[in-house]
Formats: C-alpha cells, structure tokens, sequence
C-alpha cells in the first residue's frame, strides 16, 4: 500500500487461516492494507470446517446465509450443504482473492506481548514478526472437550474426538458407540446408523430437535442465480431476516416466537417417535432452545433404526471392550467417538498474550473471558477479536456476525492509520457497564431457564450475546469512541 503524507503504514497480524480469519485479509486488503500475515498452525484454511470432517457434517444454517456477503454462489448443492463443500469454498473465496502470498501455514502463535507500542509475536517454530495491529480470528469452538470418563485410555477400539474423526477406521458392520447427543453427534448418528453393525448412543442429557427438510439445489436453480444474481442477495437477505426472528426469540424466554418453536419440536417428537418408551427417554425435561438448539432432517428416525440403541443409563466407566454403564451393563464396542462439544472458553489461548504494563491475558480473564462487544479488552491495545467472548453465537451465521464486526474493527484501524491515535482499546468502565447491561438482559434469555450448556460460564450465565440481533448490528455500526482509551 501506498500511504499518503502523515498517514501511518501499519502491519498486521491475522491468527487463524479460518473463516473470519480470511474474511480479515480481504477486507484488509481491499481496505488498502497489504502488509499483513495470516498465521495459521494447521497445513491448510478452512478452520472447524477444516477440522469437523466426521461423517455427517454439514452447516445448519443454510448455505445461502452461510456465505460471506460479497462472495455469495449459485453453486450450493443442497439448503444445507455438506462441510467438505463448505471447506471448499473457503479455499475458493480465499484463492479468489490472492490471499495465497500472506498465508503463512504450520506457524502457531504462540506469544503476543505488547512492547513499545507494537505487538511482538513468536511462534512455535521460534519464528518472530513485529506488528502494530493484531486480528485474534482463532474461532470459538476449537479446544476438544475430552470427558473425564474413568478407563478412557484402557479402550482397546478405536476412540477420538468427533472433531479429530480417524478416517482410517473403518465402521461399516462395526459396533459404534457415541457419546454425546449435541449437533454433531445428531449428525453422526444420521450418517452412519446404516452403516454400522450397531450403534450405541450414550445421551446424557435429551435434546430437543427441530426438523429441517434438506432439498437439493438442481441444475436449473443454479442456473437461474447465475442468471439473475439479485435472487442471491434476496434469499442471504430473507434468511438473514429469518434467523433475525429467532435471535429475538431466544433473548425472550416468554415470547410466543420461543413458544411456537417449543411447540414446533415437542410436535417434532410425538409424531416422529412410534415407541412411547423410546419418545419419554428422548423427551428434554428442561425448555426447547435453552440448549442450541439441535437441527436435523433425521435423527429421530436414525436413533428408531433397528441398527441404534440409545442408552440413557450413565456411564460407569470404559473398559478394554466397551463402555460400562451405572446398571453393570457392558456395551461392547469397536470404536467409541467423543462427540463430547468444546472447550469453549479457551478462545486464543493457550497462546500467552501480554498487554499493556505486563498484564496477561490470563490474568484479564481470570475470572471468566470477556470483551468489550465481544471485540476488545481493556489493557490490550490494536488487539481485536473477531467472534471473541460474549458475542452472538448459537443457530447463527457466524460469517455476519464477523463481517459486522471487522467492518467496526476498520474504523478504528482507520483512525490508527491517519494518526487520531496510536493505541486503542475499550476502557475498563466501558467492559464494565457492557458486563452489567449482559448479565441483567441474559436474565431474560431462554439460556437461563434451567438447562446445562456451553453457553453457560462457571455461574450459570450464559456468556453470549443477550439481546436481538438488531442491536448488534446497531453496536456495530459505529464505535463510540468515548468507550475506548486511546494514545
Ligand atoms: P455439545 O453441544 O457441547 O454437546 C456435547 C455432548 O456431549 C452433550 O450431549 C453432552 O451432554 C455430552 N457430554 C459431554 N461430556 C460428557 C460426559 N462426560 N459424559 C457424557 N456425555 C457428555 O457439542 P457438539 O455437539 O460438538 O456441538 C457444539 C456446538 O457446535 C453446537 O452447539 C453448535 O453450535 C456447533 N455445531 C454446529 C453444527 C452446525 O451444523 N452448524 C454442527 C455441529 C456443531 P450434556 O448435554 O449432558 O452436557
């Protein structure tokens, strides 16, 4: 880049070769920023999408809205297509946008400290770069979650993580067992219930699950978007609306939205579950939507399959060939898969960031993560998070949850540029009144209405975003600089 008389040339550094992670190098770059390097610790983007290749995965947010907004495609195979594809588009929109010379892969951050002004970073590989901005796109859940379960390691099977799928394992006419009943077990169990010889699904707790048909998109719906791209943005823009509607719902435990939508899944499973055994094991003793919600065009036909077995007695303990549950029954097994969620409070770390006067990340978030806006902590100046703590996550787009916030992040970085200021981050008293206004809204959310989840944090708050979309689009749309200590 260019820069003009009295502007400064920043450097900046992106963490994480995943979806917002390219999505800052574009609008960096089409910014008039270049000097900037993605540093991603994997051989490859693409981020969860990257990592999340068991059998089933797909995005149940659909396609079309889990797009970025300027590189929608008529090529989408289905409402809500398969994450190979969506991996695909990743390295397409990434390639499509000459990011190739700033991708710096094998490379984990793993020290930011803040010294005179400019963020100095290490890498595992001892490798250290200088930059005066640092973009945090490490993604939100990444950190496997591996349960505490005695005799674990004693397995003689096969047993990983639903995010670290072994594909050399075979499991057509194998004796499978899952453990957990979140999204992603929802969508292995699907897949592969006639596949295997028999699958064990280990629930813990019932989920409640809303149908959702998944049509194919043919050569003529592909062909009229190509034809008349309007229809792109038309359908981006309804669903975003769409989803828009239920964000609202959420955030209001009493709204009809919310119990239309309980409504929606209790009818989901008195119709679709014949065994009225079977449909009470399977019925939630907590709200619909307190938990994410689970989304899916088949489980409750999966799980009646004569292939599946759900077991709803806990678990005891893993020995060499099975899993024990509390009634001395041994399910035997060869392979056992953790569907078992994230860790999804560790967000960057364990890298160890250092801000201002020697504070360490570690210390900011002692306590529990947070962010101003989800965005900036006090003490850590030009350092941002894209989908950092407490922002909309859940049944969203997480792509317009980050282009709204990378667009907020340019202003600043805007007024870096021309010398307003040199450092910039939110004010303590700033994240303090964001913390208050959160903790009363979340009072009201469907999260809070006695169910466990990872939305929650160690009191039982739920560490997301408690109110409509709408006003985070709002909060996004200019930063009030009041709320920020500059240099
Ligand atoms: P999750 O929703 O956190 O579910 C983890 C499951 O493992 C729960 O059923 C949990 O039981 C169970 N579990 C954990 N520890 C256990 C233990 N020690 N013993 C027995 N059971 C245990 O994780 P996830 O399914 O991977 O999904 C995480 C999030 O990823 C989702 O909520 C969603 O936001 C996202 N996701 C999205 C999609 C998509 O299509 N967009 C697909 C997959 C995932 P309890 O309920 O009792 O805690």
């Amino acid at each position: 880049m260019t820069t003009k008389p009295g502007e400064r040339a920043l450097r900046f550094a992106i963490i994480g070769a995943g979806m917002s992670g390219i999505l800052a190098a574009i609008k960096l770059t089409e910014a008039g920023f270049t000097d900037y390097t993605v540093y991603e610790k994997a051989d490859r983007l693409g981020g969860t999408w990257r990592e999340n290749t068991y059998p089933g995965i797909s995005c149940d947010v659909p396609s079309h809205l889990y797009s970025y907004s300027f590189a929608l495609t008529p090529d989408w195979s289905s409402r809500y297509s398969p994450g190979a594809e969506i991996n695909a588009y990743f390295e397409r929109v990434a390639h499509d946008h000459g990011l190739e010379p700033h991708l710096r892969f094998g490379e984990e951050i793993t020290r930011c400290e803040f010294v005179n002004g400019r963020w100095h970073l290490e890498t595992g590989s001892g490798e250290r770069d200088e930059v005066d901005v640092v973009i945090a796109a490490t993604g939100v859940l990444h950190h496997p979650n591996i349960p505490d379960i005695e005799g674990l390691d004693r397995f003689k099977g096969a047993t990983f993580h639903s995010s670290r799928w072994d594909h050399d394992v075979g499991i057509d006419g194998a004796r499978v067992g899952v453990i957990g009943t979140g999204s992603t077990a929802v969508q292995i169990v699907g897949a592969i219930v006639d596949r295997v010889g028999h699958l064990s699904l280990f629930q813990r707790t019932a989920q409640w699950v809303v149908q959702q048909e998944n049509p194919p998109y043919g050569d003529e719906d592909k062909a009229e978007f190509r034809r008349q791209p309007a229809l792109l943005t038309d359908l981006h823009s309804d669903l975003s609306r769409q989803f828009g509607v239920f964000a609202r719902a959420v955030v209001d435990a009493d709204s009809p939205e919310m119990k239309m939508l309980e409504e929606v899944c209790r009818a989901n499973l008195e119709d679709t579950v014949r065994d009225p055994e079977l449909r009470e094991r399977l019925r939630p003793n907590y709200r619909a939507a307190c938990k994410r919600l689970v989304v899916s065009p088949n489980f409750y036909e999966a799980i009646q399959h004569p292939n599946a077995e759900l077991v709803t007695d806990g678990i005891e303990r893993v020995e060499p060939n099975g899993v024990r549950t509390r009634d001395g029954r041994l399910h035997e097994l060869d392979v056992l898969v953790l569907a078992t969620g994230f860790k999804a409070d560790a967000f960057m770390r364990p890298m160890g960031v250092v801000g201002d006067d020697g504070v360490t990340l570690e210390r900011a978030w002692a306590n529990r993560p947070s962010a101003y806006l989800s965005i900036t902590i006090p003490g850590f100046p030009n350092f941002f998070m894209l989908n950092g703590p407490n922002g909309p996550v859940g049944n969203f787009s997480l792509i317009e949850v980050a282009e709204l916030q990378f667009a907020y992040i340019l202003q600043l970085v805007e007024r870096l540029r021309v010398g307003e200021f040199t450092e910039i981050s939110a004010s303590p008293g700033a994240l303090e009144s964001f913390e208050d206004a959160r903790l009363e809204a979340a009072k009201k959310t469907i999260w809070m209405t006695g169910c466990r989840s990872w939305y929650l944090d160690d009191r039982g708050v739920p560490a997301v975003w408690p109110w409509p979309f709408e006003r985070f689009r709002a909060e996004m749309r200019e930063p009030k600089l009041e709320d920020f200590e500059t240099r």
